[in-house]
């Protein structure tokens, strides 16, 4: 087995409201190989990009490992972290505030260089026209400031800086919800082209389903801090095994209005509960329509799923014991077409 790029076990973020903890990211873990894009997805406020940002320690972990190859980033001295840096870069949502507008495409480009790599000036601006070029830019454009672009030039802007030092891992944070739809396309479409030659892993930190399905070979799918649901996306989107991604997925429509129509369904209602009070045991049964008594008892166990991956939730092992199948085959079973969430 290939060994990990990165490996996240069991990583949590707390922080302090008042006399109070919020724990935004839960006991998280997974792991993506070399070359890998693994999808994160969730609601907004589910904690997925507080898990991509405490994987940077641009936000600090209170426990866990986040394994970089060898290295555990969670522990990492500031020296240390420097060198790590180099190895672990991040592009953000929003291309209009994410470059320093007072810099030149050049000096935002070349800034890692000087901070990480001893290059001489001429080949800094050598590798910035290079890489402009690899991000379908002209290499000419190195002159330019942010505010000179459009929003989608600026996200190329972005993964080219995040690209300079070749790093192992990008982490990227809703990388095309700000641009328009045709936008989007070209971006993500860049981002496949610049993995595919470069051998960098991804993290894909997203709320739009579909952006993931299309980027993702896995995914991981959080809920108010914590991790419900991973495996191979084409499993986890047509044959999902807990409730929460099956809610998640009803809610992203069919081209085919017939198979709209007739697919077993989750209709999820209600608001994410507040992380400061999250509700006992397994924290969505205050809005899962199979919610049991043990639910709001006890936490549930992690079960392997048949066609790959893992889900927790008590439906596997209580009630009807699905035993690891997926939760339309259990609604087909039953003839349930759609359930709706009305608390
Ligand atoms: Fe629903 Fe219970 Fe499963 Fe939670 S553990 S998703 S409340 S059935």
């Amino acid at each position: 087995m290939t060994t990990p790029c990165l490996r996240v076990e069991n990583l949590n973020v707390m922080y302090d409201v008042g006399k109070r903890k919020l724990h935004a990211a839960k006991d998280v873990s997974f792991e993506i190989a070399p070359g890998e894009t693994l999808g994160l997805v969730g609601e907004s406020g589910s904690g997925k990009s507080t898990a991509g940002l405490a994987l940077l320690r641009l936000i600090e972990p209170s426990s866990g490992k986040i394994m970089l190859g060898d290295t555990n980033v969670a522990t990492a001295g500031r020296r240390e972290l420097q060198l790590l840096r180099k190895r672990m870069q991040m592009v953000f949502q929003d291309p209009y505030s994410s470059l320093n507008p007072s810099m030149t495409i050049e000096q935002l480009l070349t800034e890692p260089l000087i901070v990480h790599a001893d290059m001489a000036a001429s080949d800094r601006r050598a590798a910035v026209g290079k890489m402009l070029e690899s991000v379908g830019l002209h290499a000419g454009y190195a002159a330019r400031y942010p505010h000179e672009f459009s929003g989608g030039q600026r996200q190329r802007i972005a993964i080219a800086r995040s690209m300079m030092l070749h790093p192992d891992l990008v982490v990227l944070d809703e990388p095309v919800s700000a641009l328009d739809v045709s936008t989007q396309s070209q971006i993500l479409k860049l981002l496949k082209n610049v993995q595919a030659a470069s051998g960098t892993a991804f993290l894909l930190v997203a709320h739009d389903l579909a952006v993931v399905r299309l980027m993702s070979p896995r995914v991981a799918v959080m809920y108010l801090g914590e991790i419900v649901e991973t495996g191979p996306s084409a499993r986890v989107y047509d044959e999902p095994a807990h409730p929460y991604t099956a809610a998640l997925i009803s809610a992203v429509p069919f081209p085919d209005p017939v198979r709209q129509r007739s697919a077993n369904r989750i209709i999820l209602g209600g608001d994410l509960p507040s992380p400061l009070n999250p509700p006992s045991g397994c924290r969505f049964r205050t809005r899962c329509p199979f919610a049991m008594d043990i639910c709001a008892r006890a936490a549930p166990p992690t079960v392997q799923v048949e066609g790959g991956g893992v889900a927790a939730c008590h439906l596997h092992t209580e009630g009807p014991k699905l035993g690891g199948r997926s939760l339309n085959a259990f609604m087909r079973e039953r003839n349930i077409g759609a359930m709706e969430v009305t608390t």
